[in-house]
């Protein structure tokens, strides 16, 4: 029988594998490229709760990657596959995301190892306010040092009691609320943070099929909309992806995967009926209209255009590789697929758009939500009224000139000021549309470099490395 061929699912082997393949390209010094690769600190946090009579003892990480800029960011994980490795990688990805996308801050990563659907909304409360009040202890946490944001398994519940426990413990601090972001609206969150992420893969999405020659050198042929979709995961960013996807970009969303099973419909699913089904049920198995399969992994090999991991790392590999039907592959998790999966994709002529571009929505808009705290101030709100103005003068201006009304939508976009929300929209689509570019234009120029991933490692790694030369640390 031949030998099964295996390969190393360790994250922080992967990310580390993924760095040195760019690095290659590079003519940065040694001892450069390991400063910028090498995490800068873990700090491990154990720590006791106690839920009745009983303790229970959690174990947690921070790490903290890079503090080339300050301060850090990174989100806090919650799920019982966390290791102090997937941290420290994710830590890592973290820092070449920020500097993809123009976002001043250094790289990290929280987890806690918990399922957090074993623990009461109470319990967890309590476990929230424990590992920040240790982060707190270890100065490891605060505006100007380290902001949190979600990440699987937690939202803006978890963070709206991070700035809780935080603003209890300095009390006074003015910018209190710039220690975590992805905070509910009414807590100094941003409009528009919870669907950031999933907005930012859409954007990303778009972006690759402005250049319509790409698209037909992968076979496609077609524009985004009417482009079929198949979503492994169906949380935050799996939602909130679909969701957009099929609303504002006109796309098919053939199949959808969750933890118990995935639904399939080569029709297309209504993304918002099966949020519903998904609410009121439990599960999004058993969606009328569609097939329900007990595979949560079979939507990764289901017939289609376009296919978008939102959940776990690692559910790319060798073992399904060349099952995969899918022309693009778009990473919204961090790390789905392998390096040897990769390598299998390429070959077969797929395009894999790597999580360090295309997941980064995430952070811009919390890069945005840091910047309204420390302003004390929601975004558009001195220029709202004026842009209004503008809108109302021009359009009654071009109504005289032309002797004629405008068409309502017309009037609309011209009159309409820009509020909170546009702001971040636009924000967030401009970010994703310039770091697309100029990943592009490195995977264009350089003949040599076969994978996007390649390219959007160099744009982050030349990026640091500039950084660093200017602090003076390297010559
Ligand atoms: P989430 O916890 O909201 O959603 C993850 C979903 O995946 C859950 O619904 C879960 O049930 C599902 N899932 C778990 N195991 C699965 C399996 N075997 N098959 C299919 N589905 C499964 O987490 P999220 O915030 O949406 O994060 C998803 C991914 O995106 C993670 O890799 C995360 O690191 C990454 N990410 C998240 C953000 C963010 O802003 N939330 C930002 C950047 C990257």
């Amino acid at each position: 029988m031949p030998k099964k061929v295996t390969e190393d699912l360790n994250l922080n082997t992967i990310v580390s594998y993924q760095f040195e393949e760019a690095a290659r390209f590079l003519k940065e010094p040694r001892g450069l490229l390991d400063q910028i690769k090498e995490c800068n600190n873990v700090l491990l946090v154990n720590f006791p709760v106690k839920f009745g009579n009983r303790y229970t003892y959690f174990r947690g990480w921070l790490a903290e990657h890079s503090h080339h800029r300050k301060p850090l960011k990174g989100g806090i994980r919650f799920s019982e596959l966390v290791t102090q490795d997937e941290i420290t990688a994710l830590a890592g990805l973290m820092t070449y995301k920020c500097a993809i996308v123009d976002v001043p801050f250094g790289g990290s990563k929280g987890g806690v190892c918990l399922n957090p659907r074993s623990f009461s909304e109470q319990e967890l409360e309590r476990i929230t306010r424990r590992y920040t009040a240790e982060l707190i202890r270890k100065n490891a946490i605060g505006p100007g040092v380290n902001v949190p944001a979600p990440d699987m398994g937690t939202s803006e519940r978890e963070m709206a009691w991070v700035f809780d426990t935080y603003d209890a413990f300095h009390p006074g601090g003015i910018d209190n609320a710039a220690c975590v972001t992805g905070k509910p609206v009414s807590q100094g969150g941003i409009a528009r943070r919870r669907e950031a992420t999933g907005r930012g893969v859409a954007y990303g999405l778009k972006q690759v099929f402005e250049h319509p020659e790409d698209i037909k050198a992968l076979g496609l042929n077609h524009a985004l909309a009417g482009t079929r979709i198949s979503i492994q995961g169906f949380g935050n960013v799996g939602y909130h992806c679909a969701r957009i996807l099929q609303e504002e970009h006109d796309c098919r969303i053939v199949s959808v995967a969750e933890w118990d099973g995935t639904v399939f419909s080569s029709e297309g699913l209504d993304i918002a009926k099966l949020k519903r089904h998904r609410d009121r049920s439990g599960s999004i198995r058993n969606f009328p209209g569609a097939t329900t399969l007990d595979d949560p992994k079979a939507a990764l090999t289901i017939d289609c255009d376009v296919l978008i991991p939102a959940a776990l790392e690692n559910q790319i590999t060798l073992d399904n590789a060349r099952q995969i039907k899918a022309r693009i592959v778009a990473e919204a998790a961090n790390g789905p697929t392998t390096p040897q999966a990769e390598a299998i994709l390429t070959e077969k002529g797929v395009l894999v758009i790597p999580d360090i571009f295309l997941n980064a929505g995430g952070v811009t808009v919390s890069y945005f939500e840091w910047g309204k705290n420390l302003a004390h101030m929601r975004f558009g709100r001195m220029q709202y009224r004026l842009d209004e103005l503008r809108g109302r003068s021009l359009v009654g201006y071009l109504e005289k000139e032309l002797g004629t009304k405008m068409p309502e939508h017309a009037r609309r976009i011209l009159i309409h000021g820009a509020n909170e929300a546009d702001l971040v929209r636009s924000g967030l689509e401009q970010t994703m549309a310039n770091a697309y570019e100029q990943i592009r234009d490195v995977f264009k120029r350089h003949r040599k470099v076969k994978q996007m991933r390649t390219a959007a490692y160099l744009v982050a790694i030349k990026k640091i490395a500039l950084s660093y030369r200017k602090l003076g640390i390297f010559p």
